[in-house]
């Protein structure tokens, strides 16, 4: 491949050298989060954008990832930021290129897609970070502890929020593929699967497609926890007012409130934890890490959970629907 011709020091990053990263997919998130953490973090250089219509003031930008593997710009990594559809072939050109690849969340459209990426990241000796950004929320470690050796009795988990408002104009979402509710859901999945120690699994989920749609714009789950204790969730796009990002979890020893997305930890209405949002940050910064100890961090859990319900679902039509 060319992009072989432009590692002329070797192996990737070392110490003294940051990391020559692209950003693929200038879109809301990479706006927002993606290019304030990398500007912040001198283990990165942002060596080019790859976008079909948008560009970044002093950055080369390319069209399309072929375009960017042609090219002689020097890179050891990809982030790719495009929407889960068409996310399995750009990261599977990257690996195959000998570069690193950061995946936003969702990972893929598929488990079997994701895994198909880790074993051929694991042969070609790169690592893929499947990152899951709700998981770096700044209360959310703190959550984890505090849950730790607690008998867990009931979750109520409630992810509302106006697709309009935070999503305008993003057709993909509710594309096949593109998970519908379950694109914030899954940040919900994706702390649940992380602070709770034990297995669960989707008992029961209800899924609402507007009929001129293909993915959900709401969905209710029941999951089972170790077996016994009831996971309820509520996903809704929808919803008008202030957006709530909400775990509610009763425990033997108090209940715990994980609020703003994780952000927030409060036990029986005590604060015990408020953090600024620095989630892409420590995304970035353990990518870093994986890089340097030529490691990846794949964990499709939460995408099992969505498929899953997909899978056990009972389906309900709602009107059409459009931004
Ligand atoms: P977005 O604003 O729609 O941006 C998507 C980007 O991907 C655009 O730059 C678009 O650029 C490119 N793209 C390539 N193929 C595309 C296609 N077929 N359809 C649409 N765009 C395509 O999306 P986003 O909100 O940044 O989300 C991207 C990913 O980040 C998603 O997986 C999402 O779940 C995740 N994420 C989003 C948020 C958020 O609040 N928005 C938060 C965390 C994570 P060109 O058209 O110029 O090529």
């Amino acid at each position: 491949m060319l992009i072989a011709a432009t590692r002329d020091e070797g192996s990737v990053n070392t110490p003294d050298r940051p990391i020559r990263l692209a950003l693929v997919g200038v879109g809301k998130i990479a706006r927002a989060q993606h290019l304030p953490a990398l500007r912040a973090n001198p283990s990165y250089s942002l060596q080019a954008t790859v976008s079909r219509h948008a560009a970044v003031d002093g950055i080369p930008a390319l069209p399309d990832l072929d375009s960017l593997l042609a090219s002689r710009i020097p890179l050891d990594a990809v982030s790719l930021c495009t929407p889960p559809q068409g996310r399995h072939v750009l990261a599977g050109k990257a690996i195959d290129a000998g570069l690193h690849v950061m995946l936003e969340k969702p990972p893929g459209t598929s488990v079997a897609a994701v895994l198909d990426l880790k074993g051929r990241a694991q042969r070609a000796g790169v690592s893929l970070f499947a990152s899951w950004h709700s998981r770096a929320g700044a209360a959310v470690e703190p959550a984890r502890k505090w849950l730790a050796g607690r008998r867990v009795d009931h979750v109520r988990a409630t992810w509302k929020e106006d697709i309009r408002v935070w999503h305008p104009g993003q057709d993909w979402i509710l594309e096949a593929g593109g998970l519908g509710v379950f694109d914030p859901g899954i940040n919900c999945l994706s702390i649940l699967t992380h602070i709770l120690p034990g297995s669960m699994h989707v008992e029961h989920a209800l899924l609402t497609v507007p009929s001129n749609r293909a993915a959900p714009i709401a969905a209710t789950l029941r999951l089972i926890y170790e077996g016994r204790s009831a996971i309820h969730a509520k996903f809704d796009f929808l919803y008008a007012g202030e957006p709530c990002w909400n775990i509610e979890i009763v425990t033997d020893g108090g209940t715990l409130l994980l609020s703003h997305g994780g952000q927030r930890l409060a036990v029986d209405g005590k604060a015990l934890h408020a953090g600024e949002n620095r989630e892409y940050d420590g995304l970035y910064t353990r990518f870093a890490a994986l890089i340097a100890a030529r490691d990846s961090d794949v964990d499709v859990l939460p995408l099992q959970h969505v498929a899953d319900a997909f899978l056990i679902a009972q389906w309900r039509a709602a009107p059409s629907f459009e931004f």
